[in-house]
Order: structure tokens, then sequence, then C-alpha cells
């Protein structure tokens, strides 16, 4: 079968679980991010993105894409170049793959760990770690938050791996680590463009990155202007 980098390969509460039709938030409103699921939000030029870590221990798979063409969309290997460094922190400009700014990295409670080199998991991902059936992943949460909102994923960017811990090494070997951050931490960003941003709670509970336990936790976001 031709690869599509919209299809999923199968399906979970993602697809149905639209904040709005077109994916516009109430203002102030906490949503939640069930475990294992994606969501996304639309956001216009000024508006802030909250996105909490409740459990302290859940990744956040995240994404923007410039509207209405989802073509332009944010690009970490264009961030690397950007911030002349693979780890963004408060004050950075995080830009598209057409180099353009597209968020602003506003706050950090964290101790600042997170990963923009590991390309989101999937279906085969789980499948090579010795999944036998479906496994809930990062990429079709990404599809179905997408189309759940009327969109659909022109490719699969990398995603800012939020609180995710990859150390990198001098001789460039990475490892899956426990995240550093703690309960109730957050990160904030501004939209310097119109964009839709979207959020995976990472399905990952083959490797520690969700924490030593391997328990997929929710996560919560709110958008204010
Ligand atoms: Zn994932």
């Amino acid at each position: 079968m031709t690869f599509d980098p919209s299809l999923p390969s199968g399906q979970n509460a993602s697809a149905t679980s639209a904040v709005s039709k077109d994916g516009r938030p109430t203002y102030q409103q906490t949503y939640t991010i069930a475990p294992r699921t994606g969501r996304a939000v639309q956001l216009l030029k000024g508006d802030i993105l909250t996105v909490t870590n409740p459990s302290g221990h859940q990744v956040c798979d995240f994404w923007a894409f410039r509207i209405p063409n989802v073509k332009e969309y944010m690009s970490m290997a264009h961030c690397h170049t950007a911030l002349n460094n693979i780890l963004p922190k408060p004050g950075d400009e995080l830009v598209t793959n057409n180099r353009t700014a597209i968020l602003r990295f506003l706050e950090d409670t964290s101790p600042g760990i997170h990963d923009t080199v590991i390309a989101a998991c999937d279906a085969m991902r789980y499948q090579q770690l010795g999944a036998k059936e479906y496994h809930d992943n990062c990429t079709d949460n990404l599809r179905m938050a997408l189309t759940a909102i009327g969109l659909s994923l022109p490719a699969i960017p990398a995603p800012f791996n939020i609180w995710m811990n990859i150390p990198v090494a001098r001789d460039g070997a990475v490892s899956w680590e426990p995240p550093l951050s703690k309960k109730g931490d957050y990160v904030c960003f501004e939209a310097l463009l119109d964009c839709v941003a979207v959020m995976s709670a990472c399905p990952q509970d083959m490797t520690p990155v969700n924490g030593i336990d391997t328990q997929p936790d929710r996560l919560e976001f709110s958008v204010t202007k």
C-alpha cells in the first residue's frame, strides 16, 4: 500500500476529542488530554498556550502547523539552526520549515530538559519493540487530532518532545531516560502566527520515557489571550 502520512494505522479517542469543530478553544478553560491520546487547538496570533504535566512524568509530543497552509509547520531541524542549540529555552523563537517564527517559548517551570531529536512514536516503532497488537502512538494521535478539526496531516514533522529526557552523549549516543520534570510543571508558548498546536500524551510504555513505572498519564492545557 502506498504510504500516506495523513492516515492512522488504528483508532482511539483522539479522533473524537476535538475541543470544537475548528479547534478554537474557550479562553481560560482547562482541557484534558486523556492518557495515550492527542488533541489539537487553534491559536490566533498573540494567544498563549499553557501545557501542564499533572503527574510530572508524562511526555508531551508537540507540533505546530501554520494555518491555513499546514504544509508550513514548526521544524525541529530548522530550530536547531535558528537557536544554535538542540534544546529550546524560554525566550527562544521556534521556527517553521520556511524559517519563520511560529511560537515563542515563554516559560518553563521544569529543569528544562526536553528532546528535539527523536521522531514521534508510531505503530511500527511499537511492533519493533515487540508489541503484538495495535499500540496507541503519537503519530496516529497527531493524525486523528487534526482530522477531528477538519485538517489533514501533510507530513510527519519531528515533534518538540516536551519533558522527554534523551541525553545526547559526546559521541552522539542517545539514551532513553525518565523525565526530570515534577508534578504540575508547565510550559507556555505565545503564538507568533495563526496556527494549530497539537499535543499528544505519549503512550510509550515499553521504554521509561514516561517514567520508570511506564504508566502513561494525562496532560492538560489552556489558552489565554
Ligand atoms: Zn509517543
